[in-house]
């Protein structure tokens, strides 16, 4: 999917190669810790002035809390007490985004799977692990108290009491926020008494239960109690490739995955580069063609690891001055690569006016967790926001906020220091505007993402289905065009030799239709798909192709033919040739050491004189383990630039060609030697 940063009318705006390198924004990492703050003050409503920054820090002389155990009941629900003075309005608890309002929203439905449910007050989900802010609103009755108000919070799990917090307001704070609009109190941390959790203690997961009692020296007490379930998310996994796009490659790629932590619903994001080298791109840039380069490296890489090691997105990064915007392969999308891919996307670095490169990351990514697009105006009618005329970028039908782009509650950036607060008039980061947020509506539903279901060992988008048993799979991908053309599919063999269990794929709805069959003219697997030539982001033709990408879990050995069809007019027919094509390695033979950049090379040959495609895997530890080192190289040789890789006795290579049916692998007998200097 993409995001246009400049109102055009074609997917792709690929600009002219600049003289001056691009500008690219450093930020800090995140990881528990509050970086230093970098961001651009968010856009406030005009009716409120900017935020005051307000340090959270804690009251230097706590006072011995009185004991609320024996006046709270046995009530979960929200305020227990208010007392004829001092009066609790509501215990706000937010990770980021939350639904607070007074009176609360007509819209909440309480049922907690109703798409409305959104509209509830503190209906966010609350994730283990995630930096929490607790923010208690006062409030008086007839009178205000006229002396302090001590504010006590009792932390309970599983009925243990695991931390108590007090807080000191003062009378003329008091007085300061009395009767004013809750709306305007959010807007700044001062308004509101706050217990911040930066980072959790690891105990605040599953059912955690708060009470609060305030009161005045005259006894006045005010009571709330609440418990709310802190679930637990995967933590991201996103590996990221650089793309050498024309001999330039992007700049600074490290380090900008913070907004993924900021913006999504876990605890944690790692970021790492996929120990893979550069992908070299000389060719035009071509939207199918960059994704199913990157989709056969993830499943190249994927097949040779453990589950564990499994990145749940691999994001390829290409020069900002040749790409303005991002992409991304999500299930969701009917013309993308299906079932089997939400796993790739690109994206060029931005400076960090616009949307910004992590913000494309933290987009493209979106989209593969599930979110679709927030309604979005056109430039013209909003310059922050760079929607093209006539655009159609296929707003999420579920976008609950009628044709507005914004975030609707109050949003807090818990990550920066002093964190910052987002009004409810900034952008949701799924619209095509710029300086966004998180709406409740994106926040929930990459919560639900089944990418970030907690099991390891299983993913959910891998679950095999009833009865299937795991076997020999086949990857299938190729680019169907405009004009009618296809390419050749490119047929790769998986073996299932790590833990993947991979679903058998039938889909029979489509235009298209990729049909696998055995000798006796049996159908041993369909995919059907629609090549709908228009992008699934924008609405508008693409000039770059959609494509196909399947497995089935059908052996190799058993198929005579592999056929696509158009409205069963058949597109192309291959069947596997007589015989299948010899490969060798000529160098490295013999142990050398290889240092910098050296030229790997075999010889191969078809005895049908097919053309070959070659991939080549790279083992640093002897065979145990390999990585794809390239994919689609036509020339029986590769450069090899050793700066990407470590140091290693132990070096294997393994050259895989195909005739486009048949593929003969050859790998080195002994190790040889890699050094990554110059
Ligand atoms: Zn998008």
């Amino acid at each position: 999917m993409i995001v246009q940063i400049v109102a055009a009318l074609t997917i792709f705006t690929i600009f002219s190669p600049s003289s001056s390198a691009p500008v690219v924004v450093k930020e800090s990492e995140v990881a528990f810790t509050i970086p230093t703050q970098v961001e651009a003050q968010p856009i406030l409503p005009v009716q409120f002035s900017p935020e005051t920054k307000v340090d959270l820090v804690e009251i230097d002389n706590p006072i011995v809390p009185v004991s609320i155990a024996d006046l709270l009941q046995q009530t979960a629900a929200s305020i227990a007490t208010n007392s004829a003075d001092l009066k609790i309005r509501g215990l706000e608890i937010t990770q980021g985004i939350q639904v607070f309002n007074e009176p609360e929203s007509p819209r909440c439905n309480s049922k907690v799977s109703h798409p409305d449910h959104i509209f509830c007050n503190n209906s966010m989900p609350l994730v283990a692990g995630r930096h929490t802010l607790l923010r208690l609103y006062l409030d008086c009755n007839d009178n205000c108290p006229t002396g302090d108000i001590l504010v006590q919070l009792r932390v309970l799990k599983d009925g243990a009491e695991r931390e108590v917090l007090t807080r000191q307001v003062s009378a003329a704070t008091l007085a300061q926020v009395n009767g004013r609009p809750l709306q305007e109190l959010r807007l700044n941390l001062g308004n509101s008494v706050n217990f911040e959790f930066l980072p959790p203690p690891d105990w605040m997961s599953g059912q955690i239960a708060f009470e609060i009692e305030a009161g005045s020296e005259q006894e006045t007490q005010a009571l709330l109690n609440t418990s709310q379930n802190f679930a637990v998310r995967k933590p991201l996994r996103v590996a990221y490739v650089p793309i050498q796009y024309q001999g330039v490659s992007p700049t600074e790629v490290p380090d900008i995955d913070h907004w993924l932590l900021r913006l999504y619903p876990v605890s944690e994001v790692e970021y790492f580069r996929l120990p893979v080298p550069d992908v070299i791109w000389d060719k035009e840039l071509n939207k199918a063609e960059v994704l199913q380069e990157l989709l056969t490296i993830y499943w190249l890489y994927t097949e040779q690891q453990p589950v564990e090691a499994w990145p749940d997105q691999l994001f390829g990064w290409l020069p900002q001055e040749y790409y303005n915007g991002g992409a991304s392969d999500p299930d969701w999308c009917p013309n993308c690569a299906g079932p089997h891919s939400s796993r790739v996307a690109f994206g060029g670095l931005r400076p960090e006016q616009d949307i910004g490169g992590p913000r494309i990351l933290v987009h493209e990514i979106a989209h593969n967790l599930g979110a679709k697009h927030a309604w979005s105006p056109t430039q013209q009618e909003d310059d922050q926001c760079f929607r093209a005329e006539g655009a159609d970028i296929r707003v999420d039908p579920t976008w609950p906020y009628a044709e507005t782009p914004y975030i609707q509650e109050i949003g807090i950036d818990l990550y920066s220091s002093p964190p910052i607060i987002y009004a409810p008039n900034v952008y949701d980061m799924m619209s095509y505007c710029t300086h966004p947020w998180v709406s409740p509506h994106t926040y929930r539903t990459i919560f639900e993402s089944n990418l970030l279901e907690p099991s390891l060992d299983s993913p959910a988008a891998f679950q095999p289905e009833n009865g299937a048993e795991r076997g020999p799979a086949l990857l299938i991908s190729g680019i169907v065009y405009p004009d009618g053309t296809v390419s050749r599919p490119e047929i790769v063999q998986l073996d299932q030799a790590g833990q993947r269990q991979i679903p058998l794929t039938t889909s029979t709805r489509g235009d298209h239709c990729l049909d696998v069959y055995g000798f006796n003219n049996d159908r041993l697997g369909q995919y059907c798909f629609n090549a709908g030539f228009l992008d699934a982001e924008t609405g508008l033709p693409t000039e770059s192709s959609p494509y196909f990408f399947t497995l089935t879990n059908v052996d190799l050995a058993d198929v005579a033919r592999i056929e696509l069809k158009k409205d069963q007019t058949s597109l192309i027919t291959i069947t596997p040739s007589a015989n299948k094509p010899t490969v060798s390695l000529t160098f490295p033979n013999n142990g050398e050491v290889i240092r910098g950049r050296q030229t790997i090379s075999w010889t191969a040959a078809d005895a049908d004189g097919e053309a070959l495609i070659y991939s080549l895997m790279y083992s640093p530890d002897g065979g145990q383990s390999w990585l794809p080192l390239a994919t689609h190289l036509t020339e029986p040789s590769y450069t090899l630039e050793t700066s990407s890789l470590t140091t290693t006795a132990q070096a294997l290579i393994r050259v895989i060609a195909s005739d486009g049916f048949h593929t003969s692998a050859a790998q080195l007998a002994a190790p040889f030697i890699v050094e990554p200097g110059p």
